[in-house]
């Protein structure tokens, strides 16, 4: 994506200092529990980066330091740790007793003015401030396996380890496989984020997947949120579709997670029956991958996964169905509709 740099110099109080950023494209997922039919939201904004620097001790540091230093740590810690995390940044320099040293937390730095002004402590900024974020931060693990990389970053200290572990190895045990069979292009290092303050189930945005922990903790075996999520990565249709193919998408993951998931019977996930008044193939998830698993029984082995492969390449095309299938879109569920019965068998861990 292009960069917008944009170079503001404002000034406040002493000194204020504009730094934009990479701009960053994001989108983002929510599936809540309940029924996961709620809409995807997506986001096409550039995500610039700002930060104001208050010298309150007045030390007259260096700001193009504190810039350059806030430019190469901020972002980075602010993708991984989650899309609402604040992109403007407060620093404000403290005139305070010695014992301390700095504290950053998403949105706003204080650094002791005093210790600031050493020129090993700003030389070194870069690393201290990045220290200084990540300890907002449980933990951060480095999983490394047969060319696939998986960094764990959890943000909820009483999020249960066995989840973590199994939320790990689904990762190793799925992912690999859905990029070897859909996009070899597609990134081999991932990054999980568990969240407190995130409401929904979990979201897939660039190579991050941020997962509820309310929700993880409530619904332990729910691992396979790991392969429709990671579908999400290896998918990367890009923006160009817009909001109009949001069923198609989660659609297409949730296909791959019925035929994909490594236990869908533990976590309880099954496609709905078939409600002819109720549903259209718009509805998404799991109502969308009903019949999109019908088509692949009933009407062309393999059609949907041509239908991924398209939409990556930007071929797909609404005459596509037809193309496909002889049948466009309306007419697939018209026949859908009269014929729905499908024999449908889940993945399970304890077979
Ligand atoms: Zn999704």
């Amino acid at each position: 994506m292009p960069n917008k740099n944009i170079n503001m110099i404002k000034r406040i109080t002493s000194l204020i200092l504009f730094v934009s950023l990479y701009a960053i494209t994001v989108a983002q997922t929510t599936a809540p529990a309940s029924n996961g039919q709620n809409p995807q939201r997506r986001r096409n904004q550039p995500r610039a980066f700002s930060i104001t620097v208050i010298d309150a001790a007045k030390t007259k540091v260096d700001t193009g330091k504190l810039g350059a230093a806030f430019r190469n740590a901020y972002p980075p810690f602010a993708a991984a740790d989650g899309y609402r995390t604040k992109r403007e940044v407060t620093m404000r320099i403290i005139d305070t007793a010695k014992g301390f040293t700095i504290k950053a937390v998403p949105g706003e730095i204080v650094a002791n003015g005093k210790w600031l002004k050493s020129k090993k402590n700003l030389d070194n900024f870069q690393q201290l401030l990045n220290d200084a974020l990540h300890k907002n931060w449980a933990s951060v693990d480095t999983i490394k396996k047969d060319g696939y990389s998986l960094v764990f970053i959890n943000k909820n200290s009483n999020f249960d380890a066995t989840i973590q572990k199994n939320l790990i190895e689904t990762y190793f045990e799925v992912y690999p496989k859905l990029v070897g069979m859909f996009n070899n292009k597609a990134t081999h290092d991932v990054v999980f984020v568990t969240d407190t303050a995130y409401k929904g189930v979990a979201e897939a945005s660039g190579n991050r997947i941020l997962f509820a922990t309310r929700y993880m903790n409530k619904f332990p075996f729910d691992v396979d949120v790991v392969t429709h999520e990671g579908m999400h990565i290896v998918q990367g249709y890009g923006y160009s579709y817009g909001r109009d193919l949001v069923w198609l998408t989660e659609g297409i993951a949730d296909f791959i997670r019925y035929k994909y998931g490594v236990d869908n019977v533990g976590s309880k996930w099954y496609l709905p029956s078939f409600k002819a008044k109720a549903q259209g193939y718009k509805d998404s998830y799991r109502v969308t991958a009903r019949f999109f698993e019908w088509i692949d029984q009933k009407i062309k082995p393999g059609m949907i996964v041509q239908i991924d492969k398209q939409l990556r390449d930007g071929t797909f095309k609404e005459s596509t169905w037809a193309d496909l299938s002889g049948k466009s879109l309306d007419e697939l569920w018209a026949a859908y509709s009269a014929d729905p019965v499908l024999h449908l068998v889940y993945s399970s861990k304890n077979l």
